[in-house]
C-alpha cells in the first residue's frame, strides 16, 4: 500500500500539476483515492500511468488527468449534490465524494455497478449511491442536482440532464463524434446552458434513450 501511495503522489506531481491542475482539493483527492483498486488486478501495475485502462465489458476508466480536469471544472466547494452518468469502476465517484456532500452515480451495466458498489462500500464511502438505469434520462426522483458529470460520450448533452440541473449549476460532458469529443462545461443561467469548450478527449459511448442507441 505504501508503494502505491508513493506512486500516486508522483502521478500528481508529474501528470497533473505540470498540465495545469491547480485546485488543491482535486490534487489531494487524486493523492488519496487508491486508483489501483479500481482496475482489474492484471492492470494494477499500470494503474497510475498516464492512460485509460480497460475495466471489462468493453468499458474504460479514464486517464488520471482526465478525471482531474473534469473534477476541477465542476468547481466543488463541499456541499454539492452531484449526479454522475457512467459509474464504471466507481473511481470518479470516489474522487467526487471526497469533495462534495453526496454523489449519485448511474451505470447501465449491472456487473460494473455491482463491482463499484462493493468496492466503494469496502473503502468506507457512505455518501455515494450507485444506481442501475439509463443515465441519459437522469435521476428524476433525486433531482435537482448542483453538478452533473457525464463520463461517456454523446453527440449532444441529453436534455433531461439540463432540466435536472439547478440554476447556477454546472454540467461537464464529453460531446462529439464516436471517436473524438470535446469536454464541454455548461453553466445553467436563466434556464439555459452557457457553454465553454475545454480539452479534446475520447470516451466510450453514452448509450441510451437520449444518447447513442444501443
Ligand atoms: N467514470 C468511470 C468510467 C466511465 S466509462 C470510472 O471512473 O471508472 C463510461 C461508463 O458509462 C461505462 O461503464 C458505461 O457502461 C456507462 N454508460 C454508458 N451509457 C450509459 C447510460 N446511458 N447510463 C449509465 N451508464 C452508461
Amino acid at each position: 500500500m505504501e508503494d502505491f501511495k508513493v506512486i500516486r503522489d508522483s502521478m500528481v506531481k508529474t501528470q497533473l500539476i505540470p498540465r495545469g491542475i491547480k485546485d488543491e482539493g482535486v490534487l489531494d483527492a487524486m493523492k488519496k483515492v487508491p486508483r489501483h483498486l479500481f482496475v482489474p488486478e492484471s492492470s494494477r501495475h499500470n494503474a497510475y500511468e498516464d492512460m485509460a485502462l480497460s475495466i471489462g465489458e468493453g468499458q474504460t476508466i479514464s486517464q488520471p488527468y482526465m478525471a482531474a480536469v473534469m473534477t476541477e471544472l465542476l468547481e466543488l466547494k463541499g456541499d454539492e449534490r452531484i449526479l454522475e452518468i457512467g459509474a464504471g469502476s466507481g473511481y470518479q465517484a470516489a474522487i467526487l465524494a471526497e469533495l462534495a456532500k453526496k454523489v449519485y452515480t448511474i451505470e447501465r451495466i449491472t456487473s460494473l455497478a455491482d463491482g463499484a458498489l462493493k468496492l466503494l462500500a469496502s473503502l468506507g464511502y457512505e455518501n455515494i449511491q450507485v444506481v442501475v438505469c439509463d443515465g441519459t434520462k437522469g435521476l428524476s426522483d433525486k433531482a435537482p442536482f448542483d453538478r452533473i458529470l457525464v463520463t461517456a460520450a454523446a453527440p449532444e448533452i441529453p436534455e433531461p440532464l439540463v432540466s435536472q440541473l439547478n440554476e447556477g449549476g454546472i454540467i461537464v460532458a464529453p460531446v462529439g463524434e464516436r471517436f473524438s469529443q470535446v469536454l464541454i462545461k455548461g453553466k445553467k443561467e436563466k434556464g439555459l446552458l452557457v457553454k465553454e469548450q475545454h480539452t479534446s478527449c475520447v470516451f466510450v459511448p453514452l448509450i441510451g434513450e437520449y444518447g447513442l442507441k444501443g
